[in-house]
């Protein structure tokens, strides 16, 4: 059911597009009113508007803290249609039927480093969320807006039908009562998170942010599990949880963590570069001057496991790529920044294969990793960084040369995506080996020297990235066993000189980055 709208109520910090709404708004007959800064704004504009105070016969007072927190409004935006006519006329209460309310900018006030205690309280807004609950409540005869990105709609709507349907209604309610959610959210989290409060860091600062659920999925982990996928809705647009689907099946829980997994790890590499993942973990990395030729040294590494795999590129997927993949093997989703029309031509005779867009744009810089235990949850920031900001140190006499320099750069960049512990055999920019996941570190070096063995390659001249420290020499001298020329490792052990020393004996040349990269 479509009802008029008549009188509309315009409030907003926030002051996109308001002027484009209001003079549409008067042009379809309906009459605004408006708070102190909205109202001045548009009267400006040309746009014929009553001031609330003018309206309810009461000032705006304390500095803005009373302005719209009246009868008279509130009435108007709570009173039922059909129900509340004759207590709304006693009291000369006019119905108002559409709310534009946005809120004082409170995250961005106390997103300043130097924003204090005060500030951040008077960005603390009360008629807004008022109005805003009252109005969604209502959602039966009032529509409500708080975001720039409604208006459009709501203006054709309002030109096409004189009203809002009750969906539409329903819908924007739904996205008002999430503003102030939020709001309140950031509120509680600033104020929990002061010295005041017995908060002994700021750490984190923004916990509860109101994820929007963008898919159930067909089940979780194993079918037998319930699942859904969760949208963080500030996530910038270059984030994993941003992808477009070009082609496939939908996506399946494991999908989902696996084809994250590889697109943080294909993230890494400036160069044409191709991350092939299962369960988690990188299987075969490489970088190429064209992606074909990344792809197929990523796919030579370990061809057993990356049979069903999750395969990631950082250039647009070519006709030539998505020929090489579809000709040799089964995959489950294909990720790039972009696909040719050409590539889709050709993913197309494989129908189910998923293949996924992540538009070229901002990535997360931060945010936290979260992990449920038994009745809690482990908060942690991002692994952001790569080395130390010492670099890159040679701690062995043996030297690195600017080749073998590259080449530890490329498997340290691959440790750091695979779980821990990581071993990492590499050479010319691509990966030989991979050991991962093991409770022990001699074990993710056999693992990844029986790897490369048994793809047939040959370890001889390569190098090996450890994501944390060698405890003994034993790792070393089964790495020099294996014709390993050199190692990058974090250091740090009580045995480094040991370790070190054994590098020497064997002619190895030996990096320290300072950082080790722990991933469960
Ligand atoms: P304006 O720029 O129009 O003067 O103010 C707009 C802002 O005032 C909006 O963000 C709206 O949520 C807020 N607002 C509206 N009524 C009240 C009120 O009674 N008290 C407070 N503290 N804020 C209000």
């Amino acid at each position: 059911s479509v009802l008029p709208v008549r009188r509309a109520l315009i409030s907003v910090s926030d002051k996109t597009g308001v002027e484009d709404l209001a003079r549409g708004l008067a042009r379809l007959g309906v009459e605004l009113l408006s708070t102190g800064g909205t109202a001045r704004l548009l009267s400006e504009a040309g746009i014929p508007v009553t001031e609330v105070g003018d309206y309810t016969g009461f000032p705006e007072i304390m500095a803005g803290r009373v302005k719209t927190l009246h009868p008279r409004i509130h009435g108007g935006l709570l009173g039922r249609r059909g129900e509340d006519e004759a207590v709304m006329a006693e009291h000369d209460i006019p119905p108002i039927d559409l709310l534009v309310v946005n809120l004082y900018p409170f995250e961005a006030a106390v997103a300043q480093p130097d924003c204090r205690l005060e500030a951040a309280i008077e960005h603390i807004d009360i008629g807004g969320p008022a109005m805003l609950r009252a109005a969604a409540k209502n959602l039966d005869g009032v529509g409500v807006a708080t975001d720039p990105d409604q208006y459009a709609d709501m203006l054709s709507a309002i030109e096409a039908h004189g009203g809002l349907e009750a969906s539409h209604r329903f819908r924007l309610a739904v996205a008002a009562f999430d503003h102030v959610a939020r709001y309140d959210a950031a509120i509680s989290n600033y104020l929990s998170a002061r010295p005041e409060a017995g908060a002994e860091s700021a750490f984190p600062g923004q916990l509860n942010r109101s994820w929007r659920k963008a898919s159930d999925l067909r089940y979780g982990e194993n079918p037998h599990q319930a699942a859904a996928f969760y949208r963080d809705p500030d996530a910038p647009a270059g984030s994993f949880a941003c992808h477009v689907s070009r082609q496939g099946k939908a996506l399946s829980y494991n999908n989902l963590a696996d084809a994250d997994a590889a697109w943080a790890c294909v993230g890494a590499f400036d160069a044409p570069a191709c991350v092939i993942v299962k369960h988690a973990n990188p299987c075969g990395v490489a970088v190429a001057d064209h992606l074909v030729s990344a792809y197929d040294a990523a796919f030579a590494t370990d061809p057993t496991s990356a049979f069903g795999g999750i395969i990631a590129f950082n250039r647009p997927l070519d006709d030539a790529t998505a020929r090489a993949i579809i000709q040799r093997q089964f995959v489950e989703v294909i990720l790039a920044p972009a696909v040719s029309d050409a590539a889709l031509a050709i993913t197309a005779a494989k129908p189910n294969v998923r293949v996924l867009e992540i538009p070229d744009g901002p990535r997360p810089i931060s945010g936290w990793r979260l992990q449920p235990l038994d009745g809690g949850l482990l908060v942690q920031d991002q692994d952001a960084d790569l080395f130390a900001d010492t670099g890159l140190r040679c701690v062995t006499q043996t030297p690195v040369d600017d080749a073998l320099q590259a080449d530890l750069d490329f498997v340290w960049r691959v440790a750091k995506h695979v779980k821990s512990n990581a071993i990492v055999y590499g050479r010319e920019g691509h990966t030989l080996g991979i050991g991962a996941g093991q409770m022990s570190r001699v074990d993710s070096a056999r693992i990844g020297a029986r790897k490369a063995e048994d793809a047939g390659l040959s370890l001889a001249g390569a190098v090996l990235a450890s994501d944390a420290f060698f405890p003994f020499r034993d790792g070393i001298d089964q790495a020099a066993a294996a014709g390993v020329r050199a190692i990058v490792q974090p250091g740090g052990s009580m045995r480094d000189e040991e370790v070190i020393g054994a590098a020497d004996a064997h002619g190895i040349a030996m990096v320290f980055t300072g950082l080790r990269h722990f991933r469960h």
